[in-house]
């Protein structure tokens, strides 16, 4: 997997100024008339860009995120949500169109990589649902990234950290909201997929600290973090145990320990920010929270091996 893959790097130029409604005095009025409307443009140079579009025009994948975006985002107008050949994987939230891109390039990626993982089928999961959960944890989470940066944009949300931290933050509470261990298994998905698109750390020099996106690592440890945080009873299977057989997770139980609380200070902060915007609440449905023991069926397809 080629490492110079970083979404969502080409959003950054002569952002405009907010066109959504903007200020807590006007907050709750915002209005709710637009909706995000998917689009296929064609893909005519690369034969990645093809068979990404391949991937995912005829199984309708764009409208099923549109439909989520849907479900979550109050819109004062329609935001076009555009799939396109853009040369690299890419995706990125377009300030100056107010649409949202995401590249036949990185479906393609995403659809190599949850093949790739399929074939170690397991008792629990067979090849089909294996790639499914993968190629959909990985999408989703690209998609719902950008659409924070969506958010922070229309909404001018106010922001004290790095945007692109804040927008993982969203991008995963956004696909927690599916209900039960799949929300979860999907983000932990997401998190080997940025394992494996990880720099080799004797290859890291200032341009790789100095980014505006954290190392892939890091934004992979904070994915299983906020997953395992959201369901720390049933989602122990993430963390890495020293000494005990049955926890063969990757996540350093010295970090887990804090992902709980973690966990609920970013949702009730984001919560707090998005609460005029959005239609339902963010992160794990409080009533889909499974019993203990259950949802390590999915979660267990992580044993790969990435790179760290
Ligand atoms: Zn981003």
């Amino acid at each position: 997997m080629a490492a110079a893959t970083t979404a969502c790097s080409s959003d950054k130029e002569g952002k405009p100024a907010s066109q959504g409604t903007t200020s807590a005095a006007t907050a709750s009025k915002v209005s709710d008339t637009g909706t995000f409307v998917p689009k296929y443009e064609r893909a005519m140079a690369s034969d990645l860009a093809k068979e990404g579009k391949e991937a995912i025009q005829n199984n309708k994948v764009l409208e099923d995120l549109t439909d989520s975006l849907e479900a979550m985002y109050k819109l004062p107008k329609d935001i076009p949500v555009i799939a396109k050949e853009c040369g690299n994987f890419n995706a990125y939230w377009d300030p100056q169109n107010q649409s949202l891109v995401l590249c036949y390039e990185m479906f393609a990626v995403a659809a190599r990589y949850a093949k790739a993982q399929a074939e170690q089928p397991t008792e629990q999961l067979g090849t089909t649902d294996i790639f499914n959960l993968y190629f959909d944890g990985i999408t989703r989470m690209i998609t719902f990234h950008e659409s924070a940066h969506m958010a922070i944009n229309l909404y001018s949300l106010p922001s004290t950290g790095r945007e692109e931290d804040s927008a993982d933050q969203l991008g995963t509470l956004v696909l927690l909201t599916i209900p039960g261990p799949l929300g979860a298994a999907g983000v932990a998905a997401a998190a080997d997929f940025w394992f494996a698109l990880s720099d080799d750390p004797e290859s890291l020099d200032a341009r790789s600290f100095a980014d505006e996106h954290s190392l892939s690592q890091v934004r992979a440890y904070n994915l299983e973090c906020w997953a395992y945080g959201s369901q720390p009873d049933t989602l122990d299977v993430l963390v890495n145990k020293p000494g005990d057989p049955e926890v063969k997770g990757f996540l350093p139980y010295q970090r887990a320990a804090g992902c709980p609380d973690e966990y609920k200070r970013m949702k009730s902060a984001w919560e707090s920010l998005l609460n005029p915007y959005i239609k339902t609440s963010l992160g794990v449905p409080a009533a889909s929270k499974t019993p203990s023991g259950t949802p390590s069926s999915t979660t267990q397809t992580h044993s790969t091996t990435p790179t760290r």
